[in-house]
């Protein structure tokens, strides 16, 4: 198949499909289909027969889901059915609420021996597979705190910081069930300390005050290191921290220079007769640094923020503008929904504050230099400029931060500084 085919049913029919490239795709798999072709599709390098996709006439790709094929990575675009799509892409949208309280239900019940989340079985974490329990709790609890967002202050962290972040999860917690009339800021742990007396009250609940589920609790610290059944700390005096059951990580799990990260444990007895609960499953994901859990994806995105933090000094210093930076952590694309439609989470998002409606700025980290990933976020332009924060009814404007566009890492960063700069300046004239 030719490249350019290719492409076509990328765009049309893969995961990150734009809904109107969808006919032309369609045009050409009447054209492949009828004729006992198939396509053998390049996620699967190392194995020796490739992933096949048959193409149906009006419809689109069938995939083989006998287990005697081989099948599509997690990552590949071709993976996804329309249905589980949908249903991907609903773990990435807030939960909803009923006044005011967010239910999860991460435990089962003793009886039910499996204690995981359910799917994926893989230990790759990314925005075209699903967002497991845990992240989700995570993600809707420092976005209630605040933690998101990132403020001025941030950029010289310390203890008083701290000390106020934790404060804010806290009083968010209040408004997390994770049980019948049972509150998350009572059973959370943020940081080890609060480990031991968490561990105690949960061995002295019974599950039949619990409506039938295990008593647990969430553990929430930050970590240096993920093993496959352990939580590394970043000082010698911790002792690692085992996890029994599956330990999920945001992204490339082995990617070098991540830490830290913001580990989210779920804690509770293993069995019945176990004797005291224990650390059942994780999930980990970067932060901006130890005192400020901001949900990062890579290292490139914290200088990222470095940088937008710089303008905003300069900004303020130089042109008294304020603006607001925040790291969203959901689906931002407010099309109808349908199951052709992708998640939509920009890196970050610049607001212009003040009382005019300003368009929003979206930040773009282009951390990769895989052609398929560039091509995929390109794709993804025309859902990020519809994001419209402050309901200025014009599109956003777009910021790169790519050093592959510059010679070296650090015109890279000024690049993207100078260009940052200038679009809010102008926004904020012309806005
Ligand atoms: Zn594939």
């Amino acid at each position: 198949m030719s490249g350019e085919d290719e492409e076509i049913f990328r765009e049309g029919l893969g995961y990150y499909a734009a809904a109107e490239l969808k006919p032309a795709a369609i045009d050409l798999i009447n054209k492949y289909s009828g004729n006992k072709l198939w396509v053998g599709c390049d996620c699967q390098p190392s194995k020796a027969i490739s992933p096949r996709l048959w193409p149906v006439a009006k419809k689109g790709f069938r995939r083989n889901l006998n287990s005697k094929h081989t099948q599509h990575s997690t990552e590949c675009e071709f993976n996804q059915d329309a249905v589980p799509a949908k249903r991907v892409r609903a773990s990435f949208q807030r939960k909803t609420r009923s006044e005011g309280i967010l239910k999860f239900r991460l435990a089962t019940g003793f009886t039910e021996k499996k204690q995981d989340d359910l799917p994926p079985p893989s230990n790759k974490i990314n925005r075209s597979t699903y967002r497991p329990g845990l992240a989700r709790l995570l993600c809707e609890l420092l976005t209630d705190a605040g933690v998101q967002e990132i403020n001025p202050q941030d950029h010289f962290p310390g203890k008083a910081r701290y000390d106020t972040m934790i404060n804010d999860i806290m009083l968010a917690a209040a408004n997390f069930e994770i049980a019948e009339n049972r509150y998350l800021c009572d059973w959370i742990a943020v940081g080890l300390d609060g480990l031991p007396g968490l561990k105690r009250r949960i061995a002295a609940e019974q599950p039949e005050n619990w409506a039938g589920m295990r008593p647990h609790g969430i553990l929430i610290c930050n970590i240096a290191e993920a093993g496959d059944k352990e939580l590394m700390f970043d000082s010698v005096e911790l002792d690692p921290l085992p996890v029994l059951g599956r330990i999920a990580v945001f992204g490339e799990r082995n990617a070098k220079d991540r830490a830290p990260y913001l580990a989210i444990c779920l804690v509770a007895k293993d069995d019945y007769t176990s004797s005291y609960p224990e650390v059942l499953r994780a999930y980990v994901h970067p932060c901006l640094n130890w005192s400020k859990w901001t949900l990062v994806d890579s290292k490139l995105e914290r200088e990222t923020v470095n940088r937008a933090q710089r303008c905003r000094f300069g900004l303020s210093k130089n042109k008294n503008i304020s603006v607001k930076i925040t790291k969203p952590l959901f689906d931002c694309n407010y099309r109808d929904p349908s199951e052709y439609e992708p998640v939509c989470i920009p890196d970050f998002l610049v607001e212009l504050l003040g009382e005019k409606k300003i368009p929003t700025v979206v930040v773009e980290t282009m951390g990769y230099t895989d052609l398929r990933y560039r091509n995929r976020k390109k794709r993804m332009r025309e859902y990020f400029e519809r994001i419209d924060v402050r309901g200025s009814g014009v599109n956003a404007s777009m910021v790169y931060h790519d050093p592959t566009a510059f010679p070296d890492d650090e015109s890279a960063h000024v690049g993207f500084y100078e260009e940052l700069f200038k679009c809010l300046v102008e926004l904020s004239i012309g806005g």
